[in-house]
C-alpha cells in the first residue's frame, strides 16, 4: 500500500493500493500495443490533445494545486505557480513541435542525405515529490508530442498527483496506454525497466535510485537521463547590490522549502563584504512566514518526518563541527513536519552542509578571500547542476561563468529553468538534458537515410 501524509499535520489522508505482478504486465502490453499506433498518429492530432491537456490543466488548476500542496507541503501560492510553468512549456513545446521534428538535410558526397528523427516507444520516468506535476510534465509532454509513449512510477507519497496526471491525459483524449501510472514501489522498479517493451529510462532524484537505476539500465543497454541532486553555489562579489541581492538569496534557498535541486545552498561570499551581506540576510530570514501551506505563507512543512530528521541530523553534526547557527537551527515544535528557516556561518569543508545536499531551509554561509577562491569553493563539490553569480560588473561573470563546473549558471538572476533553454547537470548531479530542444532529442532515434 502507498500511504499519503499531510505534511501540514502528519494525518494520513489516503492510501493507494500497489498494482499486482499481473496488472503491472497488461499495463506494459498496453503500452507497447498503445505505441504501435501513436508513433504513426498525425503531428496535428498529437497537438489538438495535447491543446486539450492545456486547457484542462487550467480548469482543475485550482484542484491539482491543493492536492500538491495537501501531499508534499509547498504553500498554495506555489503550487499554483506550478501548474502555471506547465502550462507555458506545454504551450511552448506544442508551438515548436514541427520546427524540431523536421528531417534534417546533410550535404554529402551522396544523392541525397538526411536525419529523420523517431520515437523510441515506452519510456519509464521514476519521478521525484518536490515538484509532482512539474518534474512529470516536463518529460512527458515533449515525448508524447513526438510519439514516444509515458509509464510514470511516482514517487509514494504524491500517488494522488501521479493519478490525477493519468486522468489527465485520458480526459484530454490522449489513446489509452499512451500516458500511463504505475502505482508501485521502487522495488519494482527493476522489473519495469527489464521489460522488453521499456526502451528507456528517465529518474529524476537522488544519487542513490540514480546510481541504481542506470546500472540495472545499463545492463539491458537501454539509455537513461539522471537529473540528480545539487548543492549549488550562490556567488556574491564585492560589488553586488547587496540588498536586492539578500533578498533574491531569500527566495533562492527557501522556496519549496529549500527542497529543490537547484536551489542554492552554499552562499559563498567574498570577504570584503561577508559581513554585510550576513547580516541584511539575516533580517530577511527573521521576518519569513512559516506556517499552514494553505495559508498565505513564505515557507511550509518539509515533505516528510524522514526528511525533516535527515535536515535536523545535517545541521545537528555541522554545529558539532563548528558551524554557528545564526538563525533558526531547529524543527519547529508543532505538528507536522516544520523546520526553522536557518542560516549557519562559519561553514568548512567536511561539514554536512558544506559536502552534501541539504534538501531543507538551512542557507551555509561560506567566506572567500577573492573571486578566484569563490569559483574554487564553488566547484569544490561533488555535484554540478547550478550556480549563481551576483556583481555589477557582467564582463566578469560571463568570464566566471565558464569556470563553474554546472549544467546552467545564472547572471543576477536566481536559478529557475526555463523550457526554451536545456537543463541538467554534470559530475554527480547526473547526465543529459531536459527541456527544450535539447531535452527533445535525449528519446529518439536519430536515423541517418541516405539516397544514392
Ligand atoms: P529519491 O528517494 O531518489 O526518490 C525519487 C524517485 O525515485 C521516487 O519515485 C522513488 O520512489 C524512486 N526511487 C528511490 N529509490 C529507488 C531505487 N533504488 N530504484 C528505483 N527507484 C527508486 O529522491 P527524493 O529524496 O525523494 O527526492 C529528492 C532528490 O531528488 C534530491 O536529491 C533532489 O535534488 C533530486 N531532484 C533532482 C532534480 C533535478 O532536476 N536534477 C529535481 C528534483 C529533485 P519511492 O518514493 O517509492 O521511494
Amino acid at each position: 500500500m502507498l500511504v499519503s501524509i499531510n505534511p501540514a499535520n502528519g494525518q494520513k489522508r489516503a492510501e493507494f493500493p500497489e498494482l499486482s505482478d499481473e496488472e503491472l504486465s497488461s499495463k506494459l502490453d498496453l503500452a507497447a500495443q498503445a505505441f504501435s499506433k501513436w508513433r504513426f498518429s498525425s503531428l496535428d492530432t498529437r497537438k489538438d490533445l495535447m491543446n486539450k491537456l492545456i486547457r484542462n490543466l487550467d480548469i482543475h488548476k485550482d484542484y491539482y494545486s491543493k492536492l500538491i500542496t495537501t501531499e508534499m507541503g509547498k504553500p498554495i501560492r506555489q503550487s499554483i505557480a506550478e501548474i502555471d510553468k506547465c502550462i507555458t512549456m506545454a504551450e511552448v513545446y506544442t508551438n515548436d513541435i514541427d520546427r524540431f521534428l523536421q528531417d534534417e538535410y546533410v550535404n554529402t558526397a551522396h544523392k541525397e542525405s538526411f536525419i529523420t528523427f523517431e520515437p523510441l516507444g515506452a519510456i519509464l520516468a521514476v519521478m521525484p515529490w518536490n515538484f509532482p506535476f512539474w518534474q512529470v510534465l516536463r518529460f512527458a509532454v515533449p515525448n508524447v508530442l513526438l510519439g514516444n509513449v509515458c509509464l510514470l512510477k511516482h514517487a509514494s507519497n504524491v500517488q494522488g498527483c501521479a493519478r490525477e496526471l493519468e486522468k489527465l491525459f485520458v480526459e484530454s483524449g490522449f489513446p489509452l496506454g499512451v500516458f500511463q501510472n504505475l502505482p508501485i514501489t521502487a522495488a519494482k522498479v527493476e522489473k519495469v525497466i527489464r521489460n522488453p517493451h521499456v526502451k528507456a529510462v528517465t529518474l529524476t532524484g537522488s544519487e542513490a535510485a540514480g546510481a541504481s537505476v542506470a546500472a540495472i539500465a545499463g545492463s539491458e543497454i537501454k539509455k537513461t537521463v539522471l537529473e540528480l541532486g545539487g548543492s549549488d553555489p550562490f556567488i556574491v562579489l564585492a560589488d553586488a547590490d547587496l540588498m536586492p541581492v539578500c533578498q533574491n538569496a531569500v527566495h533562492a534557498r527557501l522556496r519549496n522549502a529549500g527542497q529543490a535541486c537547484t536551489s542554492a545552498k552554499r552562499f559563498i561570499v567574498v570577504k570584503d563584504v561577508v559581513e554585510e551581506f550576513a547580516l541584511n540576510y539575516a533580517n530577511y530570514f527573521r521576518n519569513v512566514v512559516v506556517g499552514d501551506p494553505m495559508g498565505d505563507v513564505d515557507v511550509g512543512p518539509l515533505a516528510s518526518e524522514a526528511a525533516l530528521r535527515e535536515v535536523e541530523l545535517k545541521v545537528q553534526k555541522s554545529v558539532e563541527m563548528g558551524a554557528n547557527v545564526l538563525v533558526g537551527g531547529k524543527r519547529i515544535q508543532r505538528e507536522g513536519f516544520y523546520f526553522e528557516p536557518t542560516i549557519l556561518t562559519n561553514v568548512r569543508k567536511g561539514m554536512p552542509v558544506y559536502e552534501e545536499e541539504i534538501f531543507g531551509p538551512v542557507a551555509s554561509i561560506i567566506v572567500a578571500e577573492d573571486e578566484d577562491d569563490a569559483i574554487r569553493i564553488a566547484n569544490d563539490t561533488k555535484y554540478g547542476l547550478a550556480a549563481s553569480i551576483w556583481t555589477k560588473d557582467i564582463q566578469k561573470a560571463k568570464n566566471l561563468a565558464r569556470k563553474i563546473e554546472a549544467g546552467s549558471v545564472y547572471i543576477n538572476a536566481v536559478v529557475s529553468s526555463d523550457v526554451r533553454m536545456p537543463f541538467g547537470g554534470i559530475k554527480k548531479s547526473g547526465y543529459g538534458r531536459e527541456l527544450s530542444l535539447y531535452g527533445l532529442r535525449e528519446f529518439v532515434n536519430i536515423k541517418t537515410i541516405i539516397v544514392e
